[in-house]
């Protein structure tokens, strides 16, 4: 399969390091041929993204990556060549900025609690975009609580541990609605990370248009009961690193990537 672009990466304006223009430029660096810009539950990033696209001449597609919750679970979903002016895009934009904000609160309440201060208005300042547990796991190190960002998520931030706080999405319906309305597709992110696998059969019957079947680090083998599943479907199949810079030093950009002909599907939303 020929590399035409990394459809999965995070900038500054969620909780990676890179600006969008360095990540246009490890595009190209690459030799990808496109580019997008998924930043959790934001678009702000990849609207910057689209002219430096061009300027290097690399093909542009929109992108975000939403948090979503079905049946209780965390599910993320991958949208893209959506309308960014769509209204339905604006109002899931909004209700994560809100419940972001409230749930960091109530973060910094618990780290209070054990002792730990983290000024607000500094972690607002760091967050350009979308707020996340990411930016505190950061602070966390400056103030040597931590030594690490996985050390933070394991002692603090992880699901269960001191500090956490249950995540309240939108639901997986929903965030697939908006997507549509605003004339957008819906790929359903890491699916290799669902568990258990009696949800991911639940997740099948939903109204997506693919499926990220090439992620990361993950062996081949791992993407054949995805690739089943999108011949089933006439599913659009997707790859992406799930780049962060820093924040996730362990993973490259363009360590997973998408070929021509998907890129093409999703930029013609067939
Ligand atoms: P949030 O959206 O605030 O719930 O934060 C979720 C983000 O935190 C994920 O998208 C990852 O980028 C990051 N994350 C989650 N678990 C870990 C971990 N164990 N180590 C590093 N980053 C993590
Ligand atoms: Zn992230
Ligand atoms: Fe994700
Ligand atoms: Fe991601």
């Amino acid at each position: 399969m020929i590399p035409f672009a990394d459809l999965h990466c995070h900038s500054i304006f969620s909780d990676g390091t890179a600006t969008p223009r360095e990540i246009a430029l490890l595009a190209k660096e690459k030799g990808f041929k496109g580019v997008t810009l998924t930043d959790h539950d934001s678009i702000e990033g990849a609207l910057l993204l689209q002219p430096i696209a061009e300027e290097l001449g690399l093909s542009f597609l929109m992108g975000v990556e939403f948090s979503s919750s079905f049946r209780g679970e965390s599910v993320h979903i991958l949208g893209y060549s959506f309308d960014p002016t769509a209204p339905s895009i604006h109002n899931l934009c909004e209700r994560h900025i809100t419940r972001r904000k409230v749930r960091i609160e109530k973060m910094l309440a618990k780290l209070k609690e054990l002792g730990i201060e983290i000024d607000p208005q500094l972690l607002q300042e760091r967050a350009r975009g979308t707020i996340g547990r990411p930016h505190i796991a950061h602070l966390l190190i400056e103030k040597g609580v931590v030594p690490s960002i996985q050390e933070a998520f394991y002692q603090y931030l992880g699901e269960g541990k001191k500090a956490y706080v249950e995540e309240e999405s939108p639901t997986t319906e929903e965030t697939l609605l908006a997507l549509h309305q605003a004339g957008g597709l819906a790929i359903l992110a890491h699916p290799h990370l669902i568990k258990p696998k009696s949800l991911l059969r639940k997740l099948y019957t939903l109204s997506f248009d693919g499926i990220e079947t090439w992620y990361g680090s993950f062996p081949k083998h791992r993407t054949l009961s995805f690739l089943q599943v999108a011949k089933e479907k006439k599913w659009i199949t997707t790859g992406g690193s799930d780049y962060h810079g820093t924040t996730k030093p362990h993973v490259l950009y363009g360590s997973s990537f998408t070929n021509e002909e998907n890129f093409i599907r999703l930029q013609r939303r067939s």
